[in-house]
Parts: C-alpha cells; structure tokens; sequence
C-alpha cells in the first residue's frame, strides 16, 4: 500500500459547463407518464431504487435524473448505498469516473461538479490527480424538479448485516425515502428477524426525529441467497413496502428447487400477515439501477422495473401516502387503465392499457381461508452447494393462482379467501430483460381483501 499524504489542492478548479442537446436511449421504450386515474387522480411512474457513482452506479447523478427522465418517470429516488448525496464529496477521476464525465458530455446532460487537480506525495514522488465534485442532491433538484411534472425524493439504501439461523452471515438491505442527510449504516450481526426489525424501526425513527413522512422498503428478499425469509419478514409487522420485483439479474428472484420465489414469498407473507389479523405487505418493483450505458441482460440499466402510484398530487408526502396505503401497483411494461376494489362488493376489477400485437393474460392470486398455513422444513443448499439451512415449503394452496382469464379486461370477488391480487402477464419481451428471468412485461398489483 502506498502512502498518500494529500496537501490539499486546488489548483484549477474547472467548470464542466452545461452543453445543450438531447440523446436518444436506442431501444429502450418511453413510457406515457401521468396517466389519468379518474377523480382528479393520476398514476405516476416511480423509480424506487437507483444508483450512480455517489457508490456503485456507473453514471453521474446528472446522467442518472436525466435518464430517468427521458424514459417517461415522474419521479425518482436516488438510493445510494449507505450515503446521501448532501455534502461535498470529490472522487478521483479514474477509468471509471472519466468514461461517467464523457457520457454525460456526448449525451448533452450538464455537469454541476468542478474538477480541482490534487497534489500529493507518493514515496516520496509528486503526484498530480484530478478531481471531480459529484453533484449534490440539491443541485439536482433545483435543475430537475417541476412542479407537478418530475420530482426528486431524497432517498438512502442502508444494508446491514444479519445472522441466519444456522449461523451464515446474512444480508438486510432497506431504502428510506424522503430524508435530508446521510445515514449512517448500523453495525453489527443480529439475527436476520432482529435485524430487518430493528433496521426498520430506526430508519422509520428517522421520520418521527424529524416530524417528517418517511417511507422504509426491505429490498430483494431472496437476496444474496435467500437471506429473508418469508416468516421472518411476515414476523416484523413494521415491514410495508416489500421489493419482490428488484429486476437485477442477480437477485434469485425466480427461486430455486429448494427456494421459494421472491413472488412467492410475497405471498408466503401476505397470508400469514392476513391471516393473523396483521397488516398485509405491499410490493414494488425495482431496477436497482447500477449500469447506464450496457443494457444488457447480465447489466442492471434503468427501465425495466418500477411503481404506478395513485395521486391527487407529485409532491414527496403525496407519494409516499399513496405508497404506504398500498395505492399502487408494480410494473415491467405492463400499464392500467383501471385497479379498482370496491370494499362493499369486494370485486377487484383490473383493465389493461394494451399494446398493439400483445396478448395478456390476467391470473387472480390469493389463499382460501381453508388452506392449511403449515409447513415443512425442507433441505436446501447454499450457493456453492454445501447443505444450507431448510426452507420451510409451505402448502402450495398458498398463493395459487384461483381464477386466469385471457383478455384485457377482469374482475374477481373476494369471498373465502384471505387475499386476492392480481399478477398481468403478457406476451411481449421485455426490450430489456435480466439474464435468467423473466423476459415478458407484467404488472402486480396489491392486495385486497
Ligand atoms: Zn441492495
Ligand atoms: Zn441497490
């Protein structure tokens, strides 16, 4: 390891201005954002989980809002890992920073940091480097938000450690939306319930410290081997927003022989939950966005996964109200003219905005109140095949699929069961799909009962 001592620096200090003009991102579809939703509502498309070289994304922040832009979104959470983009930070303009800074000149995006050359003494030698001062939450906000048209919500991704039952390290990662300066990462390993529990109630602390709307998400569950599991997460009633829907190509969402699906763990805990007279879960879907220039399947681009969420207003608290009450539904492609439940008649209705050479087939999911809640823990292995710790298999009755129907257009009434939602699948590929999953557009929505 060499020894650095850095004697400060400035010398230039150089603006990368502003450059006009607009680039295309090729195949990637544009989405119609703001979609009437009737009584002076409209469905806004959300990107809840983003990232951009404040950590591991590969983009600046400028580049990363201006993408998320052109693609039709109406607003956008910047996630980056255990940081908030609220001071003043200057990275090193590597390979990496360097390839960020020529993207966003060729695409035309303004750069708000300036670059400073940093003098330091390495073994004794002078050496030059240049630096860049990465845009600040407030600077974005100040060029990107419209009212009423795009909105930045001041967001973190936290992860902590947790401790599987049977002794493996696991991992608990949460978003939380709408706050105003970093957030520390919580140190330590708890057992996997007592850390997503615990996690949850200090971020959510946050909101009440401050006296502001905070909303927290407990991110890819199946993730990085199913270290949440469905019991667990069903146990920690502070859990609301759920990611089951993280379109990375890296998060086990489908599941494995042994493993339940992220789907399916949804489900797993939306019956227990339900069932107990406990609150249900609500689900989103996600980029987790780290790469913006290969949209390839083993890539993470933006795009592929996000929220329609139903608002009278685009305003942060408007948001996240809408999103903790469940008044949305998650997409890959898949857009709504209408989710509606009638609490008196209990009939869920759902109709497709379609789009032309696509067939849609809408599948009603949900558990009968006489489906046994029992289970039984099954051997399942660990990634590199070494016996892991069982997974409790559940009875399949758990979140079957009770009624499909071709079209795009239907309804189902609740009766004995203790949820219903519906999961829209189509035939269309996805113009960006992860590696390994699923490659049509579908929408979730949420549950009802
Ligand atoms: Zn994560
Ligand atoms: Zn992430």
């Amino acid at each position: 390891m060499k020894r650095r001592d850095f004697l400060k620096t400035t010398s230039a200090i150089t603006s990368l201005a502003a450059m006009g003009g607009m680039a295309s991102l090729g195949t990637i579809p544009m989405a119609t954002a703001a979609i009437d939703a009737g009584n002076g509502q409209k469905w806004y498309r959300g990107a809840l989980h983003t990232h951009t070289v404040w950590s591991d994304g590969d983009a600046l922040p400028e580049v990363v809002v201006s993408m998320f832009k052109e693609l039709g979104y109406d607003f956008v959470a910047l996630t980056d890992h255990n940081t908030f983009a609220s001071y003043e930070y200057w990275r090193e303009i590597n390979p990496q920073i360097q390839a960020a800074i020529d993207q966003a000149k060729k695409r035309g995006d303004p750069i708000f940091g300036d670059v400073r050359e940093t003098k330091a003494t390495v073994d004794g030698k002078e050496e030059t480097k240049q630096e860049l001062r990465l845009a600040t939450f407030e600077e974005l906000s100040r060029q990107y938000d419209q009212t009423g048209e795009f909105l930045l919500i001041p967001s973190e991704e936290l992860s902590r450690s947790g401790k599987s039952t049977d002794g493996r390290g696991t991992s608990i990662h949460a978003n939380i939306f709408n706050i105003t300066k970093p957030i520390p990462r919580a140190e330590g390993e708890l057992p996997t319930e007592k850390g997503i529990r615990e996690e949850i109630r200090r971020l959510q602390q946050v909101g009440m410290d401050e006296k502001r709307l905070v909303a927290v998400q407990l991110n890819h569950p199946t993730w990085v081997w199913f270290d949440n599991r469905a019991e667990e997460i069903a146990a920690v009633d502070e859990v609301t927003l759920l990611e089951p829907y993280n379109l990375t190509p890296t998060t086990n969402r489908l599941g494995t022989k042994e493993h339940e699906s992220a789907d399916r763990v949804w489900d797993i805990v939306t019956t227990l939950r339900i069932a107990s007279d406990r609150k249900p879960v609500f689900a989103t879907a996600t980029d987790d966005s780290h790469n913006y220039r290969d949209f390839g399947g083993s890539a993470s681009p933006p795009g592929r996964g996000w929220v329609m969420v139903r608002s009278v207003e685009l305003t942060t608290e408007a948001i996240l109200t809408a999103l903790l009450a469940g008044d949305f539904y998650a997409s890959s492609g898949v857009i709504l003219k209408t989710c509606e439940f009638d609490s008196k008649t209990k009939k869920l209705m759902v109709e497709i905005d379609p789009k032309s050479d696509t067939k849609y087939t809408i599948q009603f999911i949900g558990t009968k109140k006489d489906c046994p809640l029992d289970y039984e823990d099954v051997p399942a292995p660990n990634k590199d095949g070494t016996p892991g710790r069982p997974n409790r298999k559940y009875n399949a009755g758990i979140g079957e699929v009770l009624q499909k129907v071709e079209g795009t257009k239907a309804e189902y009434t609740v009766t004995n069961e203790w949820y219903v939602r519906a999961r829209i699948v189509s035939d269309r590929t996805m113009a960006s799909a992860p590696t390994g999953e699923c490659t049509v557009e579908e929408a979730w929505t949420q549950p009802v009962f």
